[in-house]
Protein backbone atom coordinates (compact mmCIF):
# COMPACT_ATOMS: atom_id res chain seq x y z
CA UNK A 1 0.00 0.00 0.00
CA UNK A 2 0.90 3.43 -0.71
CA UNK A 3 1.64 5.57 2.30
CA UNK A 4 0.28 9.01 1.37
CA UNK A 5 -2.70 10.71 -0.32
CA UNK A 6 0.21 12.55 -2.28
CA UNK A 7 1.11 9.24 -3.96
CA UNK A 8 -2.30 7.53 -3.53
CA UNK A 9 -4.08 5.68 -6.11
CA UNK A 10 -7.34 7.35 -7.46
CA UNK A 11 -10.27 6.11 -7.75
CA UNK A 12 -12.68 7.77 -10.42
CA UNK A 13 -16.50 8.68 -8.71
CA UNK A 14 -17.42 10.90 -11.25
CA UNK A 15 -18.97 13.67 -8.88
CA UNK A 16 -17.74 17.12 -8.03
CA UNK A 17 -18.81 17.52 -4.26
CA UNK A 18 -18.67 21.19 -2.21
CA UNK A 19 -20.62 22.08 0.74
CA UNK A 20 -20.33 25.59 2.74
CA UNK A 21 -19.95 22.75 5.80
CA UNK A 22 -16.74 21.12 6.01
CA UNK A 23 -18.04 19.08 8.32
CA UNK A 24 -21.32 17.90 6.38
CA UNK A 25 -18.56 17.40 3.02
CA UNK A 26 -16.31 15.38 5.21
CA UNK A 27 -19.32 13.34 5.90
CA UNK A 28 -20.35 12.69 2.29
CA UNK A 29 -17.20 12.33 1.04
CA UNK A 30 -15.66 9.62 3.66
CA UNK A 31 -18.91 7.93 3.45
CA UNK A 32 -18.24 7.71 -0.29
CA UNK A 33 -14.98 6.05 0.32
CA UNK A 34 -16.64 3.54 2.28
CA UNK A 35 -15.71 4.84 6.02
CA UNK A 36 -18.90 4.73 8.76
CA UNK A 37 -18.28 8.74 9.17
CA UNK A 38 -18.44 8.58 12.29
CA UNK A 39 -15.14 6.39 12.69
CA UNK A 40 -13.83 9.80 11.33
CA UNK A 41 -11.78 11.10 14.40
CA UNK A 42 -11.88 15.13 13.30
CA UNK A 43 -15.34 14.37 12.36
CA UNK A 44 -16.54 12.77 15.38
CA UNK A 45 -15.26 15.20 17.52
CA UNK A 46 -16.32 18.05 15.44
CA UNK A 47 -19.92 16.44 15.34
CA UNK A 48 -19.46 16.45 19.67
CA UNK A 49 -18.86 19.99 19.86
CA UNK A 50 -22.10 20.98 17.46
CA UNK A 51 -20.74 24.03 16.11
CA UNK A 52 -21.15 22.77 12.67
CA UNK A 53 -23.37 19.89 12.61
CA UNK A 54 -25.12 18.02 15.20
CA UNK A 55 -25.83 14.81 13.58
CA UNK A 56 -25.60 13.63 9.59
CA UNK A 57 -29.64 13.81 9.53
CA UNK A 58 -29.41 17.80 9.51
CA UNK A 59 -27.40 17.29 6.20
CA UNK A 60 -28.89 18.69 3.19
CA UNK A 61 -27.81 16.24 0.27
CA UNK A 62 -28.71 17.27 -3.13
CA UNK A 63 -26.76 14.95 -5.74
CA UNK A 64 -27.04 11.49 -7.05
CA UNK A 65 -28.66 8.75 -5.31
CA UNK A 66 -25.45 8.47 -2.38
CA UNK A 67 -25.45 4.55 -2.64
CA UNK A 68 -25.10 4.61 -6.53
CA UNK A 69 -21.97 6.64 -5.72
CA UNK A 70 -20.45 4.64 -2.83
CA UNK A 71 -16.94 3.24 -3.76
CA UNK A 72 -15.60 -0.36 -2.71
CA UNK A 73 -12.35 0.95 -4.52
CA UNK A 74 -10.98 2.79 -2.12
CA UNK A 75 -7.74 1.30 0.07
CA UNK A 76 -8.77 2.65 3.58
CA UNK A 77 -6.59 3.51 6.02
CA UNK A 78 -6.69 1.78 9.81
CA UNK A 79 -8.90 3.90 12.06
CA UNK A 80 -7.78 4.25 15.48
CA UNK A 81 -11.14 4.49 16.99
CA UNK A 82 -10.34 5.22 20.82
CA UNK A 83 -8.52 7.96 20.08
CA UNK A 84 -8.56 9.65 23.23
CA UNK A 85 -7.40 13.47 23.13
CA UNK A 86 -6.40 13.48 27.02
CA UNK A 87 -4.28 10.10 26.76
CA UNK A 88 -2.88 11.43 23.59
CA UNK A 89 -1.52 14.50 25.52
CA UNK A 90 -0.43 12.40 28.40
CA UNK A 91 1.89 10.06 26.12
CA UNK A 92 3.45 12.36 23.91
CA UNK A 93 5.12 14.06 26.72
CA UNK A 94 6.18 10.83 28.35
CA UNK A 95 9.27 10.33 26.13
CA UNK A 96 9.67 6.40 25.95
CA UNK A 97 5.57 6.54 25.62
CA UNK A 98 5.86 8.23 22.58
CA UNK A 99 7.81 5.42 21.16
CA UNK A 100 4.52 3.77 21.18
CA UNK A 101 2.87 6.33 18.11
CA UNK A 102 2.48 6.48 15.04
CA UNK A 103 5.21 8.29 13.63
CA UNK A 104 6.17 9.91 10.32
CA UNK A 105 9.20 7.02 9.61
CA UNK A 106 11.18 8.50 6.59
CA UNK A 107 12.33 5.64 3.96
CA UNK A 108 15.57 6.24 2.59
CA UNK A 109 15.77 3.99 -0.20
CA UNK A 110 12.42 5.87 -2.32
CA UNK A 111 13.77 9.18 -0.44
CA UNK A 112 14.96 11.72 -3.72
CA UNK A 113 15.66 14.51 -1.36
CA UNK A 114 12.87 17.03 -3.25
CA UNK A 115 12.19 19.12 -0.41
CA UNK A 116 8.26 18.61 -0.09
CA UNK A 117 7.96 17.40 3.14
CA UNK A 118 10.37 19.67 4.42
CA UNK A 119 8.32 22.90 3.07
CA UNK A 120 5.34 21.77 4.69
CA UNK A 121 6.20 20.78 8.06
CA UNK A 122 4.46 23.41 9.94
CA UNK A 123 6.78 23.41 12.82
CA UNK A 124 9.92 22.55 10.96
CA UNK A 125 10.75 19.38 12.41
CA UNK A 126 12.38 17.85 9.23
CA UNK A 127 15.47 18.92 7.53
CA UNK A 128 17.99 17.77 4.82
CA UNK A 129 20.76 15.19 5.68
CA UNK A 130 23.63 17.43 6.21
CA UNK A 131 25.91 15.25 4.19
CA UNK A 132 24.23 12.70 2.52
CA UNK A 133 21.97 13.20 -0.74
CA UNK A 134 18.89 12.30 -1.18
CA UNK A 135 18.05 12.02 2.88
CA UNK A 136 16.17 13.48 5.63
CA UNK A 137 16.02 13.71 9.30
CA UNK A 138 13.36 14.09 11.84
CA UNK A 139 13.70 15.99 14.92
CA UNK A 140 11.57 13.71 16.57
CA UNK A 141 10.96 15.91 19.82
CA UNK A 142 9.56 19.00 17.68
CA UNK A 143 7.26 16.73 15.27
CA UNK A 144 3.37 16.90 16.26
CA UNK A 145 2.08 14.17 14.21
CA UNK A 146 -0.34 15.93 11.42
CA UNK A 147 1.23 13.99 9.12
CA UNK A 148 1.73 16.36 6.31
CA UNK A 149 4.87 14.79 5.44
CA UNK A 150 3.68 11.62 4.28
CA UNK A 151 0.82 13.46 2.14
CA UNK A 152 3.01 15.32 -0.13
CA UNK A 153 5.52 12.95 -0.48
CA UNK A 154 5.34 11.78 -3.75
CA UNK A 155 8.27 9.02 -3.78
CA UNK A 156 6.13 6.85 -0.80
CA UNK A 157 9.07 7.44 1.38
CA UNK A 158 7.32 8.85 4.37
CA UNK A 159 5.58 5.52 6.17
CA UNK A 160 3.24 6.03 9.24
CA UNK A 161 3.55 3.53 11.63
CA UNK A 162 5.72 2.66 15.10
CA UNK A 163 9.10 2.83 15.47
CA UNK A 164 10.85 1.60 18.73
CA UNK A 165 14.29 1.95 17.94
CA UNK A 166 16.40 4.32 15.91
CA UNK A 167 15.62 8.04 15.05
S1 LIG B 1 8.88 14.57 0.28
FE1 LIG B 1 9.51 12.39 0.26
S2 LIG B 1 10.99 12.26 -1.41
FE2 LIG B 1 10.75 14.44 -0.95
S3 LIG B 1 12.41 14.86 0.55
FE3 LIG B 1 10.59 14.37 1.74
S4 LIG B 1 10.75 12.16 2.13
FE4 LIG B 1 12.17 12.64 0.46
S1 LIG C 1 4.13 14.62 10.90
FE1 LIG C 1 3.78 16.84 10.62
S2 LIG C 1 4.99 17.77 12.25
FE2 LIG C 1 5.75 15.66 12.04
S3 LIG C 1 7.44 15.79 10.61
FE3 LIG C 1 5.62 15.33 9.39
S4 LIG C 1 4.86 17.34 8.71
FE4 LIG C 1 6.29 17.71 10.41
Amino acid sequence: MRPGPGNGFPVKVGILAGSSNPVALDIIASTIAGYEHTDIPTTRTALERGLWLKSAEEIDYIGPELSSVVKDGFIKVGIRKNGNVAVQFVVRRIKPLRKLEHRPVFIKANCIGCGKCIAICPVKAIQLHPEQKNRVVLTDSKCIRCFCCSEVCPESAVEIRRKLFGQ
